[in-house]
């Protein structure tokens, strides 16, 4: 293990250091290595963090300074622990985090535990809200060229009343006299690592710091009130089945001046009867007569803008044929280009032909003299 650093290095201060020296030396470190201000460098951060926070919670109780510069880390009443164990222990120089304004943050987030879900919740009940998914529906022609509509979805909202207090008029949410505001209890427990400290979540005001004593009539203290709420929604072109916009801070209210939450709309695509997609493509079947196929000529294709594009089909073709129409499919969400659209012909056997119809086939018949060869199908493909 390395060597441990004396605190008063650790904090930057001199051995006469005041307990006002101490507290500004402690807030200015803990909020420069704070883990969460430093992303790029976490393990490092929380490291220094944890030698900070030792160093602060034994220089700053007199009873553990005295001894801390009688004996160094002999002393009789060390109990920062070698291993760190000052991590919890910030307790007895701290009195009260309101003097800390917002270093209490910073605790929170950082003591509420790794999960992002209580680093949501910070102290004082701040929290983001929750976000909402619902469905949409749009029409083949919609997800290609975009479109724009209006859905209505039921979510909360500040109660105009109360302007989100959730208290009546003309009062105010009283501090919580369980946890003095904070929003938080401590705990203190004798451990054999020393005297450790744990707070949770105050179950008077759940961690808002807050009562209302009186609440309003119209949220009955909840502070929102539940409205359905138009929105227009602008879906880009080229949108595909499943996919998702993202209508940031569309969501449930923060608490406590969290965050608004997002709303999620998952767009589904009806299907269409003669267009399909596949990636960016445009897929579609085109019927030929079979004198077309055999002879060649010109038909139109129906584009999903509405529009018709002639086509000229070469002689000879087979039935299963695909042609392309270069960058006419869907343009892409997420690039400056258009995927093709691809038609594969179907060649259309009559079922039924006219007399005159079926004896100028026999003459065709006559002239081509042969039999047209037995495909072999499953053995050669
Ligand atoms: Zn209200
Ligand atoms: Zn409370």
């Amino acid at each position: 293990m390395a060597q441990k650093r004396d605190y008063y290095e650790v904090l930057g201060v001199s051995k006469n250091a005041t307990d006002d020296e101490l507290k500004k030396a402690y807030r200015r470190l803990a909020k420069k290595y704070h883990p969460d201000a430093n992303p790029d460098n976490k393990e490092e951060a929380e490291k220094k963090f944890k030698e900070v926070n030792e160093a602060y919670e034994t220089l700053s109780d007199k009873q553990k300074r005295q001894m801390y510069d009688q004996f160094g880390f002999d002393g009789p009443n060390y109990a920062g622990g070698s291993q760190g164990g000052g991590y919890y222990s910030y307790g007895s120089g701290f009195d009260g985090f309101g003097d800390f304004g917002d270093l209490g943050d910073i605790f929170s987030s950082f003591f509420g535990g790794g999960s992002s879900r209580s680093r949501a919740r910070s102290r004082n009940g701040m929290a983001k809200g929750a976000d909402l998914k619902v469905g949409i529906d749009i029409t083949f022609e919609e997800s290609y060229l975009g479109v724009e509509k209006e859905i209505t979805i039921n979510r909360n909202e500040k109660c105009p009343s109360c302007n989100g207090t959730g208290a009546a008029k003309g009062t105010k949410p009283e501090t919580c006299p369980n946890c003095k505001g904070t929003g938080t209890v401590r705990q203190v427990a004798s451990t054999p690592f020393g005297r450790m400290e744990t707070q949770r979540t105050c179950n008077n005001c759940g961690g808002t710091g807050t009562v209302i004593n009186s609440p309003c009539l119209d949220c009955k203290g909840k502070g929102t009130v539940r409205k359905a709420k138009k929105i227009k929604v602008k879906i880009p072109e080229g949108i595909d089945d499943g996919q998702t916009i993202v209508l940031q801070s569309e969501g449930e209210p923060g608490k406590n001046g969290g965050p608004d939450g997002d709303l999620y709309i998952v767009v589904r695509v009806k299907k269409h009867n003669i267009f399909s997609r596949k990636a960016e493509h445009v897929l579609c079947e085109i019927p030929i007569t079979f004198t077309m196929a055999t002879l060649g000529g010109e038909v139109e294709i129906p584009m999903v803008n509405g529009t018709k594009e002639k086509y000229k089909i070469p002689e000879g073709t087979a039935t299963g044929t695909k042609f392309v129409l270069k960058n006419k499919g869907f343009k892409s969400v997420s690039g400056n280009w258009r995927g093709d659209y691809v038609f594969t012909v179907t060649v259309q056997v009559p079922k039924r032909l006219t007399t005159e119809q079926r004896n100028l086939l026999v003459e065709l018949a006559k002239t081509m003299n042969e039999q047209p060869p037995i495909k072999k199908k499953g053995i050669f493909g």
